[in-house]
C-alpha cells in the first residue's frame, strides 16, 4: 500500500492493519492506543431498516456486542454509493471515502491521482489542503492510501466542528479536484533543468511520486513483495504496481489520463463511505447527502474480476541490488513459495487467517521450527504470512539471508512442512493461544480502532464482501471450535489450499552488482531518447513550465477559503490523570515506590517497572537493546523458548522490555537511564503473566542457548539494517545530534547506526556463549527491588488484584544483588565513541539522501521550550515543506526538537546541496517576519494536536511515570504555548538557531557522492 505521508510524525498509522494483524502476536500496535471510557454500547442508532433520511435507505443494522458496536449499511438511492457507518462510544471520530481504482497498468495512475486531488479543488483552490488543513484542525489522522485496487482517504478527530471543516474539504478534493496541469508536473513526473532558472543546465526527471517510488522501489523489502506480488497475479490488476513503476511512470502518464480515470472513478456510483464513532448518523447524512445528490447516477466499470488460475506451478527469479550491510556476504538470496488462495466466505477467511498462523507464527510453530531454526537463512522473507489486501487472499512462506545453493533445501523443507502438518495438526493449546489473542484484540481499545477498522474492511468491501459478516468474529470463532474437532479438518484445508493448488509460485531474489547501475542506466538512457526529441520550442516550453513551477511554488498561498478551528477553541486546561503514588513493601523489607492509575480498561491490566540500569558496568551498555529484545525469547524457569512462547501467548498480551533513555527536564547534561518491562493481559490471566514476569527477570536461560541466541541475533540485526532505507532521517538525525549531550550519544548507542554496528559484529560472531554470559551479567545487574518502580493500570475490579501479583512478582525479585567484585572492568563513566565528525557522509545501501543537521538545545522545563515548539512547527510547515519538498523534490524535510537538541532532516531526498542551502536560510526566514499572525496561531494548533492526542486507558498517566512530569509543569507549558508571539519566535531564532557554532551535519546516501565528499573541506566519511 503506499501511503502519501503528507507528514512524517502522523505515519504512525503505518502499521495499524490491526485486523489483517490481528491473529498475530505482534502487538505493538497496541502500545500507542487508546481508549476511550465509556465504552458502553447502545444499539439506538436513531434509524431504522427500511428508512430513508436525506436520500440515504437504511438496509440493515447489526449489533455486534463483542466490539461494543452498532453496524448500519445503507445507499444513497440517486448513486448507488454504499455506506457503512460504525456507532460506537468512541470520541475519536473516523471518516474515508473509498474508491474501486484497479490500475491498468503500472504508471501509477492511481497513485498520482491521490496526490493531485490534494492539490487544491473547486471550492477549495489552494495547494495541499491536507497539509494546509493539518494546521488548521485538530485531526488524529489525515491522509490518503493508495492500495493495490482502492484509493481511501480517512481521517480522525475528537472535535466535532472540526469533522464538518474535515469533510468538507475531503468531499471536495475526491469529487471536485482542479487537477490542473502543473500540478501533475509536480506531484506525478516532469522535465526539467537541472536548475530551472538557468536554461542552459542539463533536463532531468523530477516529480514527487516518481521519486517516492524509486524510494519505496529501493527498500529491499518493498521491492521483494511488489515484484513477488507481480509475479503471482500476471494478467491480473494486481499484477500491475499501483504506486508506480518508475519507468512506467515515465513513458505512460499525462494529465489527461488522470483526468478521465478520475471521470470514471471518483464518483458517487463508485464509492465506499466509512462513518465511526459518537457522532450521530443522521448527522452525516445531512452533510453528505447534499453533495452526492449532485450527480447522476454511474455505471462504472471497475470491478475486479477473478485471477485467471494456473494450471501447473511456476518459478520467477528476480534480482535486487547486493547488500553492503549484509552480515553474510555470500547469504543474500531471498527464496518463498506463495499460493493464490480461495475465498468461498468470510468464514472462510478467517480460517485461513487462523491456520495460516499456526503454522508460520511465533516459535512454536511448525514453520518457525523447520526454516528459521534451520540456521539456513536469517528471517522469513518480508511476505511471509497471508495477504488479504487482494481480492483472492495469498500466503506466503520463506526464508531469506540464504545461500542460493540452498534454495531447493528450503523449497523441500516448506513442502514437507505442510505435509507434517496435515498429519499432525495443531496442539490444542496453541489453537487456544490464537484464539486468546483474539479475545484480548477486542478487549484492548486502541486509539487508533476506528481507523484500523476502516483499513482492514476496504479491501474485502470493495471487492463485494458483506463488511459486517467479516465483523462476527464470536460467532466465526464458535464455528472453528466445532470444526477443529474434526480430525480431518486441519488436513482437508491444507489439502484444499495449498497441496492441491496448481497456483502456486516459487519466487527467489538474488543480488545482481549491476541492478543500481542498471536502472540508473536505464533512465540515463530514456532521458537521452526524450531529450534528443525535443525540438527548441519544447525545450523552451520545458524551461518555461520549470519557471513557472517554482514561481508557484514561492508564492504565498492564498488559504482564506480553508475552514479552521482557532487557538480560543482549544481547552486551556490540561487533563489531569488521577494517580495515586504509595510504596509496595516486599517480604524481603524493600520498598518500591509504584503508582496506581485507575481506568476504564475493560477487564485487562497494564503492569509495567522500570528498573534503573545507570550503574550498568560501561562495557555492558551496549548489549542492553539486544538484552531487551531477546530476553522475553531465551526460555526462562522450567520453559523452553518455545513453551514460553506459547504461554505468553496463551496468557498475555504481550511481555515485553525495552530501553529507556531520559533526558533531565532541567539540565540536558544529565539523563536517567532504564529498562522498561510491560506486562498487558486479561485480569483473569494475572497470576499466570506474574508468574512468567518472574521466571524471565530471575530464571532466563541463559546456558546451553546459543543456538536460539544466534537466530535471534541474525533476526534483530537483519531487521534493523533492512529499517534504514524506510527511517533513514531517524538515522541521520540521531547521529547527528550524538554529540551534543550525554543523553543523544545514548540514543546514537541504544538505536543509532552505531547499534547497527554492533549488532553487525555480533551477528558475524560465531562464539554466542560470550554474548550469553554479557547477557546474564546485565540481568544480575539489574533486576533488584532496590532500582525498580512500578505502575499499574486497571479499572477498579481489577485494581485490587493487580496490587497483589504486583507484591508477589516484586517479592520473588531479591532487593539487591552483590556486585560482583573482582568484575574487571570499571563500572564508572561510559566511555563514549568519538561522535566529534563537524560533518559526516554515510554511504549505505539507499537510493535517496537523508540529510540532517544539528545544533545542542534546552531542556524541556526551560522557559523558551514552548517557543521552540512553536517555531519548529512553523518553521517545518511554512519553510522547509516549501524548498525541501515542493522545490527540492523531497519526499518530507523539517525541523524536530529533541530532548536537549533541534535537528533539521530531509526525506528520501534527491540531493543535499539545495537542502543544505535551505538550513542555512532558514533563520533568515523566521527573522524576515515573512510570515503572519494566523502562520503562528497554526503553528500552535499543530503543537496543541500533537500534545492532545487520545490516550489509551492503559497508557494514561506514563508521562508523570515514565518522564517525571508533573501536572503543574505541564499547566505551566501549556500556559507558555499559549502566551507565544512573533516577538518571542525572533528572539528565540537569534539565541538558538543564528551563528551555531556547533552545527554537525550527517547525510546518509548511496554512496556514488562519497568521492565528492571526500574532496570537500571539513568532510569525513563513515567507513
Ligand atoms: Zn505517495
Amino acid at each position: 500500500m503506499w501511503r502519501t505521508i503528507h507528514t512524517v510524525q502522523q505515519s504512525a498509522v503505518r502499521s495499524s492493519l490491526l485486523l489483517r494483524r490481528w491473529a498475530s502476536s505482534n502487538t505493538a500496535a497496541a502500545q500507542n492506543t487508546t481508549a476511550h471510557a465509556r465504552i458502553s454500547h447502545h444499539s439506538d442508532v436513531g434509524v431504522k431498516v427500511g428508512e430513508t433520511v436525506n436520500g440515504f435507505t437504511i438496509k440493515g443494522i447489526e449489533s455486534i456486542p463483542e466490539l461494543s458496536l452498532t453496524a448500519v449499511q445503507h445507499v444513497h438511492d440517486k448513486t448507488g454509493a454504499v455506506g457503512l457507518h460504525i456507532a460506537r462510544a468512541d470520541d475519536n471520530n473516523v471518516f474515508s471515502i473509498g474508491f474501486r481504482t484497479p490500475p491498468e497498468d503500472s504508471s501509477g495512475v492511481t497513485h498520482v491521482l491521490e496526490h493531485v486531488s490534494l492539490c487544491g479543488s473547486e471550492k477549495y483552490p489552494c495547494r495541499d489542503p491536507f497539509f494546509k488543513m493539518l494546521s488548521r484542525s485538530m485531526a488524529t489522522y489525515m491522509n490518503a492510501w493508495t492500495a493495490s485496487d482502492y484509493t481511501m482517504y480517512p481521517f480522525s478527530t475528537q472535535n466535532a466542528n472540526d469533522y464538518n471543516n474535515l469533510l468538507d474539504v475531503y468531499l471536495d478534493a475526491v469529487l471536485h479536484p482542479s487537477i490542473r496541469e502543473l500540478d501533475f508536473l509536480q506531484e506525478g513526473w516532469r522535465l526539467e533543468n537541472e536548475n530551472p532558472n538557468d536554461k542552459s543546465t542539463d533536463l532531468q526527471f523530477k516529480g514527487v511520486v516518481f521519486n517516492e517510488m524509486k524510494g519505496a522501489l529501493s527498500d529491499p523489502d518493498r521491492l521483494f513483495c511488489t515484484r513477488f506480488q507481480q509475479a503471482l497475479f500476471p494478467g491480473s490488476t494486481y499484477g500491475n504496481v499501483s504506486g508506480g513503476d518508475p519507468p512506467s511512470i515515465l513513458s505512460k502518464l499525462d494529465v489527461n489520463v488522470l483526468r478521465e480515470f478520475h471521470r470514471t472513478h471518483y464518483h458517487p456510483s463508485n464509492a465506499r463511505v466509512y462513518t465511526y464513532g459518537d457522532l450521530p448518523l443522521t448527522r452525516h447524512f445531512e452533510s453528505i447527502g447534499p453533495l452526492f445528490d449532485s450527480f447522476d447516477k454511474l455505471v462504472a466499470d471497475t470491478e475486479v474480476g477473478p485471477v485467471p488460475r494456473w494450471t501447473e506451478p511456476c518459478e520467477v527469479i528476480a534480482h535486487c541490488p547486493p547488500d553492503t550491510m549484509a552480515a553474510h556476504a555470500d547469504r543474500q538470496t531471498k527464496a518463498s513459495i506463495g499460493w493464490l488462495l480461495q475465498k468461498e466466505d468470510a468464514y472462510e477467511g478467517f480460517c485461513q487467517r487462523i491456520l495460516t498462523s499456526l503454522l508460520v507464527d511465533g516459535s512454536s510453530s511448525p514453520m518457525y521450527i523447520a526454516l528459521i531454526e534451520s540456521q539456513l537463512g536469517s528471517d522469513y522473507t518480508p511476505n511471509t504470512g497471508l495477504d488479504t489486501s487482494t481480492r483472492e487472499p495469498s500466503f506466503s512462506v520463506g526464508l531469506q539471508g540464504i545461500k542460493e545453493s540452498d534454495i531447493p533445501m528450503v523449497k523441500d523443507m516448506i513442502e514437507k512442512t505442510i505435509q507434517k502438518t496435515m498429519e499432525d495438526g495443531f496442539e490444542a493449546e496453541r489453537v487456544e493461544a490464537v484464539l486468546h489473542q483474539i479475545e484480548l484484540s477486542q478487549r484492548d481499545q486502541t486509539t487508533s480502532f476506528g481507523l484500523g477498522l476502516a483499513a482492514a474492511l476496504m479491501g474485502p468491501w470493495v471487492n463485494d464482501c458483506d463488511p459486517v459478516e467479516l465483523l462476527q468474529i464470536q460467532a466465526h470463532v464458535e464455528r472453528f471450535r466445532t470444526d477443529m474437532a474434526d480430525p480431518y479438518f486441519v488436513k482437508n484445508f491444507f489439502e484444499r489450499h495449498l497441496i492441491s493448488n496448481q497456483h502456486r509460485l516459487t519466487f527467489i531474489m538474488t543480488p545482481d552488482e549491476k541492478f543500481t547501475n542498471n536502472l540508473a542506466q536505464q533512465e540515463a538512457d530514456y532521458l537521452k531518447e526524450v531529450v534528443s526529441t525535443l525540438s527548441d520550442e519544447s525545450r523552451d516550453r520545458v524551461y518555461e513550465q520549470g519557471l513557472q513551477l517554482l514561481k508557484e511554488q514561492e508564492t504565498t498561498p492564498d488559504l482564506s477559503c480553508l475552514p479552521t478551528l482557532r487557538v480560543e477553541d482549544i481547552e486551556r486546561k490540561i487533563h489531569q490523570v488521577a494517580r495515586e503514588k504509595r510504596s509496595l513493601s516486599t517480604s524481603k523489607g524493600a520498598s518500591v515506590d509504584t503508582q496506581f492509575c485507575e481506568q476504564p480498561t475493560n477487564q485487562m491490566t497494564y503492569m509495567r517497572t522500570i528498573f534503573n540500569t545507570q550503574n550498568v558496568p560501561a562495557h555492558l551498555k551496549p548489549y542492553i537493546p539486544l538484552f531487551c529484545s531477546v530476553l522475553p525469547s531465551l526460555g526462562a524457569g522450567s520453559r523452553d523458548y518455545r513453551e514460553l512462547g506459547q504461554k505468553t501467548k496463551l496468557w498475555t498480551g504481550g511481555i515485553r522490555l525495552s530501553p529507556l533513555l531520559v533526558q533531565d527536564r532541567n539540565d540536558t547534561s544529565k539523563h536517567s537511564e532504564g529498562i522498561m518491562l510491560l506486562a498487558r493481559c486479561l485480569d483473569r490471566n494475572l497470576e499466570h503473566t506474574t508468574s512468567l514476569c518472574s521466571d524471565i527477570l530471575n530464571e532466563s536461560h541463559f546456558d546451553g542457548t546459543e543456538q536460539r541466541l544466534y537466530t535471534l541475533v541474525k533476526m534483530a540485526y537483519s531487521d534493523m539494517a533492512n529499517s534504514v532505507s524506510d527511517a533513514g532521517h531517524h538515522f541521520a538525525i540521531t547521529r547527528a545530534a550524538a554529540s551534543l549531550t550525554q543523553y543523544d550519544a545514548m540514543t546514537e548507542v541504544y538505536g543509532g547506526l552505531t547499534q547497527i554496528d554492533f549488532m553487525r559484529k555480533l551477528a558475524e560472531q560465531q562464539d554466542q556463549q560470550e554474548i550469553l554470559s554479557k547477557l546474564r551479567e546485565l540481568a544480575s545487574h539489574v533486576f533488584m527491588t532496590s532500582n525498580a518502580r512500578c505502575a499499574i493500570n486497571a479499572d477498579s475490579i481489577g485494581m485490587r488484584a493487580a496490587e497483589t501479583q504486583l507484591e508477589r512478582l516484586l517479592n520473588t525479585l531479591p532487593s539487591d544483588r552483590p556486585t560482583q567484585s573482582g568484575s574487571n572492568e570499571s563500572s564508572g563513566e561510559y566511555s563514549l565513541p568519538s561522535f566529534n565528525q563537524e560533518k559526516l557522509y554515510v554511504p549505505l545501501p539507499v537510493n535517496v539522501n537523508f540529510v540532517a543537521k544539528s545544533v545542542a538545545s534546552i531542556p524541556s522545563n526551560h522557559e523558551d521550550s514552548a517557543t521552540l515548539q512553536v517555531l519548529t512547527s512553523l518553521l517545518s510547515a511554512k519553510f522547509l515543506h516549501r524548498e525541501v519538498r515542493e522545490k527540492n523534490g523531497a519526499y518530507g524535510g523539517g525541523l524536530s526538537a529533541g530532548s536537549g537538541s533541534l535537528s533539521y532532516y530531509s526525506y528520501r531526498d534527491p540531493g543535499f546541496e539545495a537542502t543544505l542551502k535551505a538550513y542555512n536560510e532558514a533563520p533568515q526566514y523566521l527573522l524576515s517576519g515573512d510570515y503572519s499572525e494566523s502562520d503562528v496561531e497554526e503553528a500552535k494548533l499543530t503543537v496543541f494536536q500533537r500534545m492532545d492526542k487520545p490516550v489509551s486507558p492503559g497508557s494514561k498517566g506514563m508521562s508523570g511515570f515514565v518522564y517525571g512530569v508533573s501536572n503543574e509543569a505541564r499547566q505551566r507549558h501549556r500556559d507558555r504555548l499559549f502566551a507565544v508571539d512573533r516577538e518571542a519566535l525572533v528572539q528565540a531564532t537569534n539565541k538558538y538557531l543564528v551563528n551555531r557554532q556547533d552545527e554537525k551535519t550527517v547525510i546518509i546516501g548511496p554512496g556514488e557522492d562519497a568521492q565528492t565528499f571526500e574532496k570537500m573541506d571539513g568532510w569525513s566519511i563513515k567507513a
